[in-house]
């Protein structure tokens, strides 16, 4: 089956490892270029000190999706990866020292939910109702279709329609629910995913679902192990990882890809070509001097890309028990906030946080009795506020250790080992990333499925698409979803062009 034809992936973010090991357990010869000295992409990993810092998702989600990596493959995920639980799955707290443990009990979430309004024990139930259908619809449906074709959308609509997808996540929480903390809690996940809950379309309510049915997990080891166990995956079937190397051009003649070319000089030919890279730096810096990519750059460019975050990993000698596995610190503001950081035009004086305690899970991530975490903040990316992020970081940093210090860190600076900045700049210049967003396109509904650049270019036949850019979209289960569209493509043409003449 498929044998002989060979595949590049540009690229090993989840998506890229994830349609690797799909493609190389078809049968095609798969070769994986990164550009960094480690696979990953976002979710590469930092070393400093003797404290293990996983740059990117923690949050795992859908396991089952994962395991269907391995089963493909005929092989059992356990034996490459231990997924811990997490629980609760996340703790939110708000500046008036209140906070919400978001957890997979229905007693204990009723309890918490009546001690702030009685009325949204009900009204949440009817928004659970609401998430689980769009789950079923949006993601066990539709998750890992291929939208190449503007009919593939009009058969989706009938259901997008009756589930309301053209209302906000917000909007869609605020109808079952009242109370305001209440309703951050129930809509903030969207930016998980890049999304701004006040424009996103209520479909990503279904992450709601998608959590209380699946669980929230934590990789023994750090999401860094769950990377390597899919690159040993890919390595144990026959594949070809090449780190070190940035792919500088696709090769193309005619309406079809040929090979891939790196900055030093080295060529790969190949039957097939998949960029897991970011869409716009593919179609502008890849295949620049095409007609293709530069008709698809300048469209790609006039669209709207998701925000960006600033990032601070470090090390404390002391481990902080008091800290759940996964916080998110509301800051004084919710709407306008989100809405300066989408659009506008300098950074906002406060923030949201996200607080990353990998250690309440599994301790082996720093030295004994010490704790390793990361702390982000959702910016905007550096089309709308372009800031000097060489100087902006590390005031940014100074202003976020003096917040979590004086409400969530007694002690921080105390016991400071080592910390480590991502800014706006490294989603630029490390990886590729347009306008250094973090998340690629906006996932607004009108940049969505059909909307989203196809998982095969519409000209370049042999040319795909996986990851955070097609989609469905950003977030580990979104790009492992793109996965397994692209690859059934990929899967597809290539026994089709195995009938016709090589
Ligand atoms: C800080 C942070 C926290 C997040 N938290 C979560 C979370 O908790 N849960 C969740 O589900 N999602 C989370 N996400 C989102 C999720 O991490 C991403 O959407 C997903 O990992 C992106 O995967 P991808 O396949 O698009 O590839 P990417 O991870 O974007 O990888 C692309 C790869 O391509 C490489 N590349 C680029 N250009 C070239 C070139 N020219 N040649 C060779 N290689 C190239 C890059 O180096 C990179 O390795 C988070 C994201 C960030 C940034």
């Amino acid at each position: 089956m498929n044998a002989g034809r060979s595949a590049v992936v540009i690229g090993s973010g989840f998506g890229g490892l994830a349609l690797a090991v799909r493609l190389q357990a078809a049968g095609l010869a798969v070769t994986l270029l990164e550009k960094r000295d480690k696979p990953g992409g976002r979710a590469y990993v930092y070393e400093d000190e003797g404290f293990v810092f996983d740059a990117g998702p923690t949050v795992i989600t859908d396991p089952s999706a994962l395991e269907e990596l391995f089963a493909v493959a005929g092989r059992r995920m356990a034996d490459y990866v231990e997924l811990l639980p997490v629980s609760p799955f996340y703790r939110l707290c708000w500046e008036d020292s209140s906070h919400f443990d978001y957890a997979n009990d229905q007693a204990e979430l009723d309890r918490q939910i009546a001690a702030r309004n009685p009325a949204d024990v009900e009204g949440y139930r009817r928004f659970l109702d609401y998430s689980r259908a769009v789950f079923k619809e949006g993601y066990i449906k539709l998750g890992a279709e291929p939208f190449l074709h503007f009919r593939d959308m009009v058969r989706a609509g009938p259901q997008l329609a009756k589930l309301q997808a053209w209302r906000s996540v917000y909007a869609k929480v605020s109808q079952y629910i009242e109370d305001e903390h209440l309703r951050q809690a129930f809509s903030f996940h969207s930016l998980l995913v890049g999304g701004n809950p006040f424009a996103t379309s209520s479909i990503y309510a279904l992450i709601h679902a998608l959590e209380r049915e699946w669980g929230v997990w934590f990789p023994r080891g750090g999401t860094g192990a769950l990377v390597r166990g899919l690159v040993r995956l890919f390595e144990d079937l026959g594949g070809r990882i090449v780190l070190d190397a940035e792919v500088a051009r696709i090769e193309t003649a005619g309406a079809r890809a040929t090979a891939v070319l790196t900055q030093d000089g080295r060529r790969f030919a190949a039957d097939m070509v998949a960029s897991n890279a970011d869409v716009v730096h593919t179609y502008d810096r890849l295949l620049a001097g095409t007609r293709r990519g530069a008709g698809e750059a300048r469209r790609l460019k006039a669209r709207k890309f998701s925000m960006s975050l600033f990032v601070i990993y470090f090390g404390l000698s002391k481990h902080q028990e008091s800290l759940r596995h996964h916080t998110v610190c509301f800051g004084p503001r919710y709407r306008d906030l989100i809405r300066e950081i989408f659009s506008g035009r300098t950074l906002a004086g406060d923030f949201s946080l996200y607080l990353h305690s990998p250690c309440a899970t599994d301790p082996s991530l720093a030295p004994a009795g010490a704790g390793s975490y990361y702390v982000l903040a959702p910016v905007p990316h550096l089309g709308n506020a372009p800031i000097d992020w060489t100087v902006e970081g590390p005031r940014y940093r100074d202003r976020i250790f003096d917040y979590l210090e004086a409400r969530y860190m007694p002690n921080l600076r105390r016991d400071l080992v080592t910390s480590r900045i991502f800014t706006p700049f490294d989603f630029r210049d490390e990886l590729n990333s347009h306008l250094g967003s973090a998340f690629s396109l906006d996932p607004v509904l009108t940049q969505s499925a059909f909307f989203r650049p196809h998982n095969r270019d519409d000209q370049i036949g042999n040319l795909y698409f996986v990851g955070a850019g097609t989609h469905p979209g950003a977030g580990v289960p979104g790009v492992v979803g793109s996965a397994k569209a692209t690859a059934r493509l990929m899967i597809e043409d290539a026994r089709l062009s195995e009938t016709e003449p090589a």
